[in-house]
């Protein structure tokens, strides 16, 4: 894509924005830039004390991301540093510090900010995550935060979106759909210490956190991963309570709320298919592991039934450029 038109999604924005950055000096830090969960600079390079450093950051939005008015600002921290997390598990890698830029409502800021730190902190707290930095801001317009966490590769290196392999297994860490309708995107849960034990068991080729919905970010691995694709079986697919309830109010299959919702923050990965008998036999506490499908040298995204026939799945998660607002 050479230009951008206004119909543009956020999918080809970002992409336009990485095609835009100039070629990198031999000496740059960055080993993974726009494209991934995060960023990956090599701090100290060339010392013999270097690291890798991951880097992401997320912004929430009243009325996109959260209802202030009914979920409060405690929810709203807590939410906030999480789905950064989430952001650092997906490269299976600790985080360490986070910063945290918030435009707060004029009529009440001190007390918003306040619910906001209680709830940032439980989050930070479960992960030994320091707060070392931020911006504050009031406006007559509606609350906006901003997350930023830093962490670090282990020994066994990140895990990146683009390292998957034709006839790699599949893999969710919990069951998805419905966690909008039902409140449970408030209280994701950072699937780190679940990474950290699997990519210790067996090397993970590609992984990614479930924050637009499984059509769309299994999509975004294939795509990094050179343009593979892959067969998802509908009947092994996790399908949660919540999306079962959400399809009986709104009339659509659980399994279209599982492959498409978003904001569930389970990990997908892939892995080659001996170690996810491994993995599947015996998993690494305190990880849960569901199977549902495999990498193909075929692109385009497929989903098997149980009498064998197939259907492509076209790619409907979530995008904010496209979303109507609400
Ligand atoms: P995630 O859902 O994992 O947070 P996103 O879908 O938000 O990832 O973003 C995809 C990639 O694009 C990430 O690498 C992110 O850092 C990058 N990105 C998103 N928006 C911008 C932007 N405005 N400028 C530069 N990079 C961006
Ligand atoms: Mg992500």
């Amino acid at each position: 894509m050479s230009d951008l038109r206004p119909s543009t999604g956020e999918f080809a924005l970002i992409d336009w924005i990485r095609r835009r950055e100039p070629e990198r000096p031999i000496d740059s830090w960055t080993r993974v830039g726009i494209g991934d969960d995060c960023a990956i600079l090599g701090v100290g390079e060339g010392t013999g004390a270097g690291c890798d450093l991951l880097i992401t950051t997320d912004m929430l939005m009243d009325g996109r991301h959260f209802r202030l008015e009914q979920d409060g600002p405690e929810a709203v921290g807590y939410k906030a540093m999480a789905v950064n997390l989430s952001d650092i598990a997906a490269m299976a890698g600790s985080p360490r510090a986070a910063v945290v830029a918030v435009a707060l409502p004029r009529h009440s800021a001190v007390e918003i900010a306040r619910g906001l730190h209680a709830g940032l902190r439980a989050m930070a707290d479960r992960f030994a995550v320091d707060l070392v930095g931020g911006d504050t801001n009031a406006w007559d317009g509606p609350l906006v935060i901003t997350v930023g966490v830093l962490g670090h590769a282990t020994v066994r290196g990140a895990v990146l979106r683009s390292g998957a392999r034709p006839g790699d297994t599949i893999l969710v860490t919990g069951p998805l759909g419905g966690s909008l309708s039902s409140g449970r995107h408030l209280r994701p849960e950072p699937r780190i210490a679940e990474a950290l034990a699997i990519h210790r068991m067996a090397p993970i080729h590609a992984m990614i956190d479930l924050s637009d919905g499984l059509s769309s970010d299994l999509g975004h691995i294939l795509a990094e991963s050179g343009g593979l694709g892959a067969i998802l079986d509908a009947e092994a697919i996790p399908v949660h309570p919540d999306a079962h309830e959400q399809g009986r109010r709104d009339g659509s299959s659980a399994l279209d709320h599982a492959l498409n919702d978003g904001e569930d923050f389970e990990l997908c990965l892939t892995v080659a298919p001996e170690d996810a008998e491994r993995l599947l036999t015996e998993p690494p506490a305190p990880a849960v592991l569901y199977r549902i499908g495999e990498v193909t040298e075929t692109p385009g995204l497929f989903l098997r039934s149980s009498d064998g026939g197939s259907t492509p799945v076209e790619p409907k998660g979530f995008d904010h450029l496209r979303a109507g607002s609400e």
